[in-house]
């Protein structure tokens, strides 16, 4: 009984279960597929993301891909609750979009806010189908926590802008068919103001993408070169010069998007492994158990006063920096502590309850990086949260052109 559910959000998950139990299966607590690791081999990532786009697509022909967006752009007018009801019945079946989820988190909500009515008809729907796949053209070797300083320049050519330079970091872009790209468009403007946001053809010629193996053995990002690739006016979202209020539009939606992402049930998993293997007998790891559980119980109280708000249609009274610092700190708790509960059968290879665990090692640097460093974040917590003096800005107002770069 979900004691919060008015009588027509009851009706509602009666409906979203029941549609559920016709187009999935529940989760079973083992094998699950929805669980698995990101495959190694090109193929099982292949057939990984192809199962992926089939739940998508399920989902956007069931009408629940985007429950609060208006119907003509493939959503169905429906409430946040009711978003929110989806999502927690979707969480007893064994189903996952996977890479899709974040890629729909960034991509959708700069288009419908800052995009032309054709951006609009023209990428929406194949997003929320999962038929056309996107990737985030931030980053560059150059510029990371410093966006703002990039230097992959774009110049107007007609009705084209042909843009040159290298981005680093790019989740998925091997799979990609459309890219969002920050530009820079004018280098005589101070770094903020020079930025221009494009729609970047990912199959153009001058496009490469190069895969960087990371230490877990997934390919999951990329270098991507862009030479000479052009870009049709149409494709710009928002200003020319102004793409920042896009931009920040990304940032904001990709760390709540984060630091919501669930893992308490891994943290279960765990306390159960060390159970099993009688670390849990040992003083100082019961402490580190204790004090992972109690930061793993903390942020999901804080994603669920976020929920809650977005439920009543008020401000979420926990910013978006704090959730992902807070998320960012179990996963790295969580990845060295299961080291230390499985002891010296840690760094064993082919024991597959081990395996599982150095994975999750291995991705608790990708937690503090991914996203924004959680130095940036802290700042921003500092800033924006606490009120603290903002950091000295000295190249606020000199022009990018003249600003010493790596
Ligand atoms: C798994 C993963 C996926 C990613 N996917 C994408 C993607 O799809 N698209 C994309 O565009 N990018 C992506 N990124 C890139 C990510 O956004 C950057 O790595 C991140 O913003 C940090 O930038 P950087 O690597 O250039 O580090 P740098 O900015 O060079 O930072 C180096 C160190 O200096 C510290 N530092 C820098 N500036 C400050 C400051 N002002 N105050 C205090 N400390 C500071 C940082 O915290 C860090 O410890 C991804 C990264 C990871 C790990």
């Amino acid at each position: 009984v979900h004691v919060h559910d008015s009588p027509d959000e009851a009706a509602f998950r009666a409906e979203a279960r029941a549609w559920l139990e016709r187009h999935a299966r529940r989760r079973s607590g083992a094998g699950d597929w929805s669980e698995q690791r990101v495959p190694t081999s090109a193929e099982a990532e292949r057939a990984h993301l192809e199962r992926c786009r089939s739940w998508q697509r399920t989902l956007f022909e069931g009408g629940y891909a985007a429950i609060t967006w208006p119907v003509e752009l493939g959503g169905r007018a429906g409430t946040p609750a009711e978003a929110m009801i989806f999502d927690e019945e979707q969480a007893a079946f064994d189903v996952t979009t996977g890479f899709l989820r974040s890629i729909i988190a960034l991509v959708g909500p700069v288009l419908r806010l800052h995009g032309t009515d054709w951006q609009r008809e023209r990428f929406l729907r194949p997003l929320l189908r999962g038929d056309e796949i996107w990737c985030q053209l931030f980053s560059e070797p150059g510029a990371g926590s410093d966006l703002a300083g990039l230097a992959t320049r774009a110049e107007l050519d007609g009705d084209e802008l042909v843009v040159t330079g290298q981005k680093v970091w790019t989740s998925g872009a091997h799979h990609a068919d459309w890219g969002i790209a920050l530009v820079r468009t004018n280098p005589d403007a101070p770094k903020h103001r020079g930025i221009t946001f494009l729609v970047v053809d990912m199959h153009d010629p001058g496009v490469t993408v190069r895969p960087l193996r990371q230490m877990t053995g997934a390919a999951h990002f990329n270098e991507v070169f862009l030479d000479g690739v052009r870009v049709p006016r149409a494709h710009v979202v928002g200003e020319i010069d102004g793409g920042w209020a896009p931009a920040r539009t990304v940032l904001t939606h990709e760390s709540a998007m984060i630091g919501s992402g669930a893992g308490m049930d891994r943290t279960e998993r765990l306390l159960e492994l060390a159970r099993q293997t009688g670390a849990s007998a040992d003083p100082r790891l019961r402490q580190r158990l204790a004090s992972l559980w109690a930061h793993e119980r903390t942020l999901g109280w804080m994603a669920h006063a976020v929920k809650a708000a977005v439920r009543r249609g008020v401000p979420p009274p926990v910013d978006g920096s704090v959730l992902k610092l807070a998320w960012a700190r179990t996963l790295v708790m969580r990845g060295d502590l299961a080291l230390a509960v499985l002891g010296a059968a840690g760094i064993a290879a082919g024991h597959a309850d081990a395996e599982r665990w150095q994975h999750e090692l291995c991705m608790r640097f990708a937690g503090t990086i991914g996203g924004g460093t959680s130095e940036v974040h802290r700042t921003q917590v500092g800033e924006r949260v606490l009120g603290l003096p903002a950091e000295p800005r000295a190249d606020k107002d000199v022009a990018w052109r003249d600003l010493p770069r790596s």
